[in-house]
């Protein structure tokens, strides 16, 4: 069956047709490791899980690349203030290289909290630093790049067309743009490819310009050259990739292959809270842990997101993740239910609902509508295994582990738990978080002797009353 995606270079949904039958190759922006991953940001990397599962589901095999920023991303993309990396590392006087182990295993685990697949190549920047200096070596030989005192530069009046991307008016634009960090540029929009390290930063590296380390943008063009080849299907991130990240990555490979690099450029809106932009100043950047704390599972806050299409804003507030969150029991009820009917339903039926799910998803990932079928079958005045396997084929795409929902009931029925024994809980939780084992086994002995188990399992912690 054709799927239609939207194509933010074009503006309009296309069929998609992948440009080899042997793989469908995929490029996704991912994290800066630099401090926790917030539920905004997993918006971005449900939607990559989606688009994943929506291929497959189709009978596609994917070859997706998605990088880790562990090196480069400063903190404005306009090439300004400083490394994000360096800056936690300073702040938490812990080495740079451990800073982005940490976070990225915290983001690893929340990934798969929210089951959410992980792509086949996981490319972490620095361990591509020769890739990128051969890249941005092919934009200097080939004119595309130049060289000042604070590194090296892309030059945008090199290229027939910039942006592509964005509807960016450049010259309204440089009208009002601050003030520049670096007067030896040639154009206002020019930017880093390739940054001299000052003498305090820690991440650097020799190459032909001094001991120095890549912008963030050279980074994605770099790794997916690599894994992907100059050409490949899709590219993905968050719409406050396009004026910059991604136009800048579309110009580096446009000035050493020729090529826009992907041919479907897909963008998630952004989740806002209470109404508002999320931001660390605003205290409202929340992580799973943090929504688990208040009794939103990650499968919850994934429901919450099926709300929304993808393209369009979505706003979270704890009272809507909390109605998300009956909404998954309720699912999971429902699904035990169809699990343990005994009604006979039409093949015709089956076939009807399969080939709508099918039209809905392939439609631009229309998840709010899919999960519209799905409630339909669970409220079916009829029950009947049928429904369960086909809920259950549904799943490959949702991703609710489903599978496991009588198991999810059970966990939930465990008893109301004492404030102080609540408090060990929440504390055990935060020890684990910081792979603090000696502490993690002490709280789970004291709770022993208070006459409670609790037990490690993929889903979290789970606790029994003996
Ligand atoms: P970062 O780790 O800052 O590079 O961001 C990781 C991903 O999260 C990027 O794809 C961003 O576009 C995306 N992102 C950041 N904030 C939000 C938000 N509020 N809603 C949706 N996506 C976001
Ligand atoms: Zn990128």
């Amino acid at each position: 069956m054709k799927i239609q995606l939207y194509n933010t270079l074009t503006r309009e949904k296309q069929e998609f047709h992948p440009l080899t039958e042997e793989n469908v190759r995929i490029y996704s922006c991912g994290p800066t490791v630099y401090s926790y991953a917030h539920i905004g940001n997993f918006r971005a990397y449900l939607f990559m899980d989606s688009l994943r599962r929506v291929l497959k589901y189709n009978g596609y095999n994917l070859k997706h690349v998605m990088n880790i920023t562990d090196v480069g991303h400063l903190e404005s993309d306009a090439d300004e203030g400083e490394d994000k990396m360096e800056k936690a590392a300073r702040k938490e006087n812990k080495d740079p290289y451990e800073i982005a182990k940490y976070y990225s295993d915290i983001f690893f685990r929340d990934m798969e909290r929210l089951k959410i697949e992980k792509p086949e190549i996981i490319a972490k920047a620095t361990d591509h630093i020769k890739e990128m200096i051969e890249f941005v070596k092919g934009l200097v030989e080939k004119g595309y790049a130049y060289e000042t005192s604070r590194g090296i530069y892309f030059d945008i009046s090199k290229l027939d067309k910039y942006p592509v991307l964005s509807n960016r008016k450049l010259d309204e634009q440089i009208a009002g743009a601050r003030v520049d960090v670096d007067e030896e540029k040639r154009n206002p929009y020019d930017f880093a490819l390739w940054i001299k390290a000052p003498e305090n930063h820690i991440m650097k590296w020799e190459s032909p310009w001094g001991l120095s380390y890549p912008g963030w943008h050279i980074e994605c063009s770099a790794m997916g050259r690599k894994y992907l080849g100059d050409e490949f299907d899709i590219h993905t991130g968050g719409i406050d990739h396009i004026p910059t990240h991604h136009e800048n990555e579309i110009a580096q490979s446009k000035g050493l292959t020729g090529k826009i690099p992907a041919k479907i450029w897909m963008h998630v809106e952004f989740l806002q809270v209470d109404g508002g932009k999320m931001g660390k100043s605003l205290g409202n950047t929340y992580t799973l842990d943090e929504l688990q704390a208040k009794g939103i599972e990650p499968l919850a806050y994934k429901l919450f997101c099926f709300t929304a299409h993808y393209r369009a804003k979505l706003n979270f507030t704890f009272e809507t993740g909390l109605a998300s969150q009956k909404a998954l029991m309720r699912l999971r009820e429902g699904f035990v239910k169809q699990q343990e009917g005994t009604d006979e339903i039409e093949e015709s039926k089956i076939k009807e609902y399969e080939d709508k799910f099918l039209a809905t998803i392939n439609d631009d990932l229309n998840m709010p509508s899919a999960m519209g079928i799905v409630w339909e079958i669970i409220r079916n005045e009829k029950q009947s295994k049928q429904f369960a396997n086909l809920l259950l084929k549904f799943d490959e795409v949702l991703g609710l582990d489903l599978a496991n929902s009588k198991k999810y009931l059970e966990m939930a029925k465990e008893i109301d738990l004492p404030e102080e024994i609540n408090n060990l809980i929440e504390k055990r939780k935060q020890a684990r978080l910081e792979k603090n084992w000696a502490l993690s086994d002490e709280i789970r002995d004291e709770l022993k002797e208070k006459g409670y188990i609790v037990k490690d399992t993929k889903e979290g912690m789970t606790v029994e009353k003996v």
